[in-house]
């Protein structure tokens, strides 16, 4: 459910991992509106001036849609390279079909986690007998060089661990809190939860060695003073021991972190690598039909990658 990166959301250019932290901060950051798939999300990452949070690079947050306007239309069988796909659902059914041969439907506090390695394709179709409002969010974490290269995975989560926040919970979708450790494969320091609050204050432990950001689904949260809702990102920095959130109502919001990337990145289209170079390779092996990206078995339509911008050779 989560689309393709166009060259407004990132300029294809090997560029800095934002700034990450000395320091904790509160800098709220309008998502951008984007269209996937007929649907409006709201691009929280990348952003222009903050391209990464720890390894996550991408949020797409979709809904919530009414039942009434028919749900989204699923997505057709499109290729990755060089991140794991996270996809985290409020309300509603999705089914991904992938190219190991993956068939999964995914439903609320439930956890689908992709690995593309050097190269997968998968759609996210409608189940066709869901009925309601749909409401998610996918997010990309990108590889670092050491597995960036290797083997294609996918993983299906059912339960996921949770941890009492006050009245509140937060349930651990990928790394640790409080000792809840979540299953899910990570390839570095690597956090992200669903936390619900109830309303009132709740007291987030994280990492100070991580920096964090959070994107509101519903409802608010105050932070460090600024007020965050849903359409926009809230990057917090490092070096705190805890996240004090106040919510004014009951909200439902994704905290992500991680230890500061290792190094820039690209992102072309459904691609992270690290040249437009590996872009260009990555956007031909795909629209030619070869054998690095397999055959999801989707009868959706097979999406075709755009030709990276600039001249070969360049960054
Ligand atoms: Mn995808």
């Amino acid at each position: 459910m989560s689309g393709p990166m166009s060259p407004d959301d990132a300029p294809l250019d090997r560029s800095e991992g934002g700034r990450p932290g000395g320091e904790a901060t509160v800098e709220v950051s309008p998502s951008r509106e984007a269209e996937v798939a007929g649907n409006r999300v709201r691009r929280a990452l990348p952003q222009r001036h903050r391209r990464t949070v720890g390894a996550w690079c991408f949020a797409d947050h979709l809904g919530p849609i009414a039942a009434d306007d028919g749900g989204p239309g699923g997505i057709g069988p499109h290729p990755h390279m060089g991140l794991h796909t996270v996809t985290w659902l409020v309300a509603g059914e999705l089914v991904h079909r992938d190219s190991l041969g993956s068939e999964q439907a995914i439903r609320p506090g439930q956890l689908n986690l992709m690995t593309a390695g050097r190269g997968v394709s998968h759609a996210e179709e409608p189940t066709g007998r869901y009925r309601g409002e749909f409401h998610g969010i996918q997010l990309w974490v990108a590889q670092p060089e050491s597995t960036r290269w290797g083997a294609a995975a996918f993983e299906h989560h059912p339960m996921l661990p949770e941890v009492g926040l006050g009245g509140g919970v937060a349930t651990v979708l990928v790394g640790e809190m409080a000792g809840a450790r979540s299953p899910a494969r990570r390839d570095t320091a690597l956090v992200g939860a669903d936390l619900a609050l109830p309303g009132g204050e709740a007291v987030v432990p994280v990492a100070p060695d991580f920096e964090h950001a959070l994107v509101v689904l519903e409802g608010g949260v105050e932070v460090g003073g600024r007020v965050v809702t849903p359409g926009a990102l809230a990057y917090l920095g490092s070096h705190r021991e805890a996240l004090v959130l106040t919510a004014g109502e009951a909200t439902r919001l994704l905290l992500i972190g991680g230890a500061p990337f290792e190094s820039p990145i690209t992102m072309w289209w459904n691609f992270v690598g690290r040249s437009r170079d590996e872009m260009a390779e990555a956007t031909a092996d795909w629209n030619s039909g070869g054998t690095r990206f397999g055959e999801t078995g989707s009868s959706m339509d097979r999406m075709r990658a755009p030709q990276p911008a600039g001249p070969t050779g360049s960054r």
